[in-house]
């Protein structure tokens, strides 16, 4: 595996909230995206790792059901030390 490994180490909730994630499937690339917030208050997963939040994720097809990728991205320039987007294959 090739994530940096912030990605590991970092829980939702220590992303700011005002951060969105890019949710793109692997296999049918379909794209969907959340706020930090949102996924903290509603979905409650604040306390996970963001790979495993990835991990626990699938597309939002059921009938796909692939995998997905996060990329973090940020309306502000908030983020100059963390990638404001991951992109992996
Ligand atoms: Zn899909």
């Amino acid at each position: 595996m090739s994530s940096p490994s912030w990605f590991c180490e970092t829980q939702l909730r220590d992303l700011p909230s005002g951060c969105r994630i890019m949710i793109t499937c692997d296999k049918c690339g379909g794209q969907r995206e959340e706020s930090v917030r949102q996924l903290v208050n509603e979905a409650r997963v604040g306390a996970m790792y963001l790979d495993l939040i990835e991990w626990a994720f699938s597309c939002a097809d059921f009938h796909c059901g692939g995998s997905v990728s996060f990329g973090i991205f940020t309306p502000v320039e908030v983020a100059k030390h963390t990638p404001a987007m991951l992109l992996r294959a």
